[in-house]
């Protein structure tokens, strides 16, 4: 599975760093950026909680939309 995400929409939350910062990180202006896109199945359960942290829907998990 892979992540995807739309900058343009991230308001800073961090939220989905607090869950998941394996794959989530923020920038130097606090917008989120992906640092791993794979999620194994090990992982799913983490960082789709991160993806549903997301007040504004700016992570997701491709084709789990
Ligand atoms: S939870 Fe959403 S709005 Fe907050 S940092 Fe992550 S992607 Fe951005």
């Amino acid at each position: 599975m892979k992540l995807g995400s739309d900058v343009g929409k991230c308001q800073g939350y961090g939220n989905c760093v607090a869950i998941d910062e394996q794959h989530f990180d923020l920038d130097d202006d606090g917008m989120v950026v992906v640092v791993q896109q794979e999620v194994s199945e090990g992982e799913r359960e983490t960082t789709e909680e991160a993806v549903r942290s997301c007040p504004v829907a700016a992570i997701w998990i491709e084709g789990a939309r």
